[in-house]
């Protein structure tokens, strides 16, 4: 036995590590990023900015300023705090942490975001995926069953939800949360919240056992690596003891304090991105042989359904042409031959589009 056979987890070393594609040279539609950058002058100023960082000290690690400035700018009700994460999917490893209890369970719609049942892997959590319904909406009697059966410790609802892009069903979500009570928490998931047009932050005040997260990758500062979630203050008092001291770098810290400054600019960004959505999805009605599911986020969902060609197959047709989208089908057997693209710029949905319909034809 090797070293590493005598002391790593055997779950561990079974797992493949997450695969990033290499995307030099290719029109980038795969990961739900903002196409957009900043201007010259914003540019300029944020430089001017980060150059002034204090990167020989650490970062406050109350992170007050930042908090407040997020609590004011992103609708989080008054009163409520925020705890900070590298990314949201530190502030999912940081509750399943906390919550991970013996026999505890984790609960969410599948297909959904992927780190939700690996973070309540690596937190020894038993997961246990509710398949959606065929048209991929929220199967709430399902739902309940589950949560009857196995009192989950968390449950998780992105809204809207990844891999689909749909919005679940509000009022079915709110029995959701009604039902698990007080014997769990409900995370609601808002990573594509600048795309959905609703929310669940303003409900916060009227369940104990709601934690609504965001992050701000996909509104354009994927780089950054920043989300926030608000629950009650006793909730938050918890995970924050869980939370890395110093969780989010200086760097970050300025250049999100910065852009808060500058929300104009992602919400217009957010805004053009919405446009190009409708757009897209009126192309896509107009494309033979594949269907394409509806959409609240920055990407759209959609099935190849033509005779003699597989998902998998236009998948490869696309990156011979240099587009990289994500290939889903082999996630769900819901998902079959389904492949989900992100909404760019006019001009690269353009390339996108014109190397789908070649790709359906050769
Ligand atoms: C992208 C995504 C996240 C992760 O966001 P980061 O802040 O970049 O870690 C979380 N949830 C969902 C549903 C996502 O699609």
């Amino acid at each position: 036995m090797t070293v590493s056979q005598n002391i790593i987890r055997a779950d561990v070393r079974a797992l493949s590590a997450y695969h990033v594609p290499d995307a030099s040279g290719f029109v980038k539609l795969d990961a739900m990023e903002n196409p957009y950058t900043l201007t010259p002058e914003l540019q300029q100023e944020l430089g001017r900015r980060l150059g002034s960082a204090a990167l020989n000290r650490y970062p406050v690690p109350t992170y007050a300023k930042l908090k407040a400035a997020i609590c004011a700018k992103q609708g989080v009700p008054a009163g409520w705090d925020v705890v900070l994460g590298n990314g949201s999917d530190e502030l999912i490893s940081i509750v399943s942490v906390a919550c991970a209890k013996p026999g505890a369970k984790v609960l969410a719609p599948i297909p959904g975001f992927v780190m939700y049942a690996m973070s309540a892997q690596f937190a020894g959590l038993e997961f246990v995926g509710v398949p959606l319904k065929k048209d991929l909406t929220l199967d709430l009697p399902a739902m309940l069953a589950a949560i009857r059966e196995h009192r989950p410790a968390i449950t998780y609802l992105a809204y809207p939800n990844n891999p689909t892009g749909n919005l679940f069903d509000a009022q079915a979500m709110l029995e959701i949360i009604r039902a698990v009570g007080d014997a769990g928490l409900v995370i609601v998931d808002e990573a594509y919240q600048p795309f959905a047009g609703d929310s669940f932050m303003s409900k916060l005040p009227e369940f104990d056992n709601l934690i609504v997260m965001r992050t701000v990758s996909k509104l354009g500062l994927a780089g950054i690596r920043l989300g926030y979630m608000s629950a009650s203050q006793a909730l938050l008092n918890e995970f924050d003891k869980v939370r890395p001291p110093y969780n989010v770098n200086v760097l970050t810290e300025v250049t999100a304090g910065f852009m808060l400054d500058h929300t104009d600019v992602l919400d217009a960004q957010a805004s053009a991105i919405r446009a190009e959505r409708e757009v897209m999805l009126s192309s896509f009605s107009e494309i033979d042989g594949v269907e394409a599911f509806p959409s609240a986020a920055n990407f759209i969902l959609f099935r190849v359904a033509k005779q003699g060609v597989t998902g998998t197959q236009i998948f490869e047709r696309l990156l011979a042409q240099k587009v990289l989208v994500k290939n889903v089908g082999k996630m769900h057997s819901l998902l079959d031959n389904c492949l989900r693209v992100t909404v760019s710029t006019p001009a690269e949905n353009a390339v996108f589009l014109a190397a789908l319909k070649s790709s359906l034809n050769s």
